[in-house]
């Protein structure tokens, strides 16, 4: 069975760490959610092309006179959000069936999804995808036809607004999405304040998560200076203190080592380098054009400009999910050298994963995809001898 990182380490079978019907019920569940975003991207794409070979954008503009472009780039992408909308529906359903009906063994079951989740879910985030995106196209086009350089402009405002996003998260987005409430549990704070005292930081800010499991950890690290946060499990916090030792000795690794900082660093250097690729498409674009009077924005070309985004965002999504890995196998690293050994860490990360539905023996394409490494390889590289916890 492939790891998919191209490392093969002694220990890292996922038959060594979870049992065969643990592995059948995580193996099927993510191979048919795999099949279902691959359905929806491929059909994403033919509604790209088939826009393209039928000339549908050039006939939707027709009654738009070229002044108006606002509304021909408006009429152009609704048209083809609402050519998606059915096979989009379809994907966002059939997963949340899958999500609810696929939970690994000891794990709570949800139960069958309501109609909330099979229907409201997949169309509220239609309309989100639908307002945001449009807002954004229009932004991006009028960027690009007031300057040549739009690719600079563009990237300096997502600088902007994405560090804005990092320090308010925990403000804003942590107390909707996990809600989040402040932990005042003196004993718990004193034990969390040593170990940040062992790792050589101060004693963080905690919020404990409400709403439902976090991730592969149960934990994560938000904010950025005096607005960090660290929000932790609602049930970490209440549960065992071994466990909470663990959570947190991992989750003060991605503090020490600067990794909140890296990831929105590297998030940003490869958004710039998808507009340089997309800068490179335009200037394609012009010199081809040149002489003609063919204007390169023409929404005509929508499609087109689509399917070089999302090319390039598939990319950045695989270069940061690479750099994610990295990040994680370094904190795993760190939380052994503060707490001595990993045996703990393994244990809970193995109970967590199984619980959270993980995918735990993911294929090669899978575990590329994913932005914390192979739960297998993971486990056995806990055990194997500790290292120094390393400064940032
Ligand atoms: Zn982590």
């Amino acid at each position: 069975m492939g790891l998919g990182t191209g490392r093969r380490m002694p220990g890292a079978d996922p038959e060594r760490w979870f049992g065969a019907s643990q592995l059948a019920q995580a193996s099927a569940l993510h191979r048919s959610l795999a099949q279902v975003r691959t359905c929806r991207a491929l059909a994403d794409a033919a509604v790209l092309v088939l826009f393209l070979a039928l000339g549908l954008a050039e006939h939707l503009v027709r009654p738009y006179p070229q002044a108006l472009w606002t509304d021909r780039v408006l009429v152009v992408f609704v048209a083809l959000e609402a050519a998606a909308l059915p096979h989009r529906l379809l994907a966002g359903a059939r997963e949340q069936w899958l999500l609810a009906d696929g939970v690994a063994e000891g794990a709570e079951r949800t139960g069958e999804p309501g109609l909330g989740r099979l229907v409201v879910g997949p169309i509220a985030s239609a309309v989100v995808r639908l307002v945001l995106g449009g807002l954004l196209l229009l932004c991006i086009s009028a960027v690009a036809r007031a300057t040549p350089w739009w690719p600079v402009v563009v990237s300096v405002v997502l600088a902007v607004v994405s560090m804005a996003a990092a320090v308010l998260y925990p403000f804003v987005v942590a107390p909707v999405v996990d809600r989040v409430v402040r932990v005042n549990d003196p004993e718990v704070l004193a034990r969390i304040g040593e170990l940040a005292r062992r790792a050589g930081l101060g004693c963080p800010t905690v919020l404990a998560a409400v709403g439902g499991p976090i991730g592969d950890e149960g934990a994560y690290v938000a904010g950025f200076g005096r607005a960090r946060r660290l929000v932790i499990a609602a049930d970490v916090v209440r549960g065992p203190t071994a466990d909470l030792d663990v959570v947190v000795a991992h989750e003060l690794g991605h503090w020490k080592l600067g990794h909140h900082r890296r990831a929105t660093t590297a998030w940003l250097a490869a958004a710039a380098a998808a507009l340089a690729f997309l800068a490179l498409a335009d200037l394609l674009v012009r010199t081809l054009a040149a002489g003609g009077d063919f204007d390169r924005l023409d929404p005509r070309l929508l499609p087109l400009w689509m399917v070089l985004a999302v090319g390039a965002g598939a990319v950045s999504h695989l270069v940061l999910c690479a750099v994610s890995r990295s990040h994680e196998r370094d904190a795993d690293a760190f939380a052994v050298g503060l707490l001595g050994d990993g045996r703990h860490l393994a244990a809970h990360l193995r109970r967590v994963m199984v619980q959270a539905g993980s995918d735990l023996a993911p294929s090669r394409w899978r575990a590329l995809s994913r932005d914390h490494p192979p739960p297998a390889e993971r486990l056995a590289d806990l055990l194997a001898p500790p290292k120094e916890p390393r400064d940032a």
